[in-house]
């Protein structure tokens, strides 16, 4: 059986070191007993200090991002091996604020996802329709390119460790949760696609979580669908009691 996981995206927030620091020593007080694997993600200033406050604690570090290459001239990036060395064991690839406002496409998301892996971490690839998309009924031909696209040149094996993200664009910060069902159905077809990718092995060993609107009042029906495996979120992770509560799934 796959293990619950769960992430807290803090997105840009909070805006300063102080509140980062509050936020991780509330966050690893509520995650004590979770029957989830829990992840943070911080913004990549305080990555370093939240990996101190929950080092002994039962949470995971993550990064919201890395840039492919390995070092040099890009102003402004940071590479795999800078956050693996704050202790950095997963990393968001293909979040939807990456690809509208900072023009990841899929042909950066994957030089991205492979350049996680060979540093030695595991990527959230993070996949998901736009409301038009949804609408015109393309959410599964839109994820399955997405899906095809962003994991090129990755191994079975690797794919194996690897977290799915799925998404809606028209679910994240909206208050609209994708209903639990049609979530299942996209899960369910997200593993069919990773089948024929690679084999039926492979795709009941990834782990795919849920993300958009996810709050401790629609968490427990989410987290009961048999192809949902955890959930990544934005909003309400940035509560340490909201988010324990979503780690601590019924
Ligand atoms: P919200 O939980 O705020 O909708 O954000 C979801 C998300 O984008 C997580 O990566």
């Amino acid at each position: 059986a796959r293990q619950p996981i769960t992430g807290g995206n803090w997105k840009m927030n909070p805006t300063s070191l102080d509140d980062a620091r509050e936020l991780a020593k509330s966050v690893a007080a509520a995650a004590g007993s979770s029957a989830a694997e829990g992840i943070v993600f911080p913004p990549y200033p305080f990555i370093g200090p939240v990996g101190e406050i929950i080092k002994d604690t039962k949470l995971n570090l993550g990064s919201q991002s890395i840039f492919f290459e390995d070092k040099g001239a890009y102003t402004g990036a940071v590479s795999a091996s800078m956050v693996k060395s704050l202790g950095v064991k997963y990393v968001l690839a293909g979040h939807s604020e990456r690809r509208t406002l900072f023009k990841d496409n899929d042909a950066a998301i994957n030089k991205k996802v492979l350049k996680i892996i060979e540093g030695g971490m595991i990527p959230v690839l993070c996949i998901g329709e736009t409301k038009e998309e949804f609408d015109a009924n393309l959410c599964e031909s839109v994820c399955a390119i997405q899906l095809a696209k962003d994991l090129a040149g990755v191994s079975a094996a690797d794919v194996k460790t690897m977290i799915i993200a799925y998404e809606p664009v028209w679910a994240i910060g909206t208050g609209l949760v994708c209903p639990s069902e049609t979530a299942q159905k996209v899960h369910k077809f997200l593993r069919a696609k990773l089948a024929s990718m690679y084999d039926q092995a492979t795709a009941d060993a990834v782990r795919i979580q849920y993300g958009g609107s996810v709050t401790p009042d629609s968490v427990d029906e989410l987290m009961s669908m048999p192809d949902i495996d955890g959930c990544l979120v934005g909003g309400a992770s940035l509560d340490g009691e909201k988010f324990g509560r979503i780690l601590n799934f019924n």
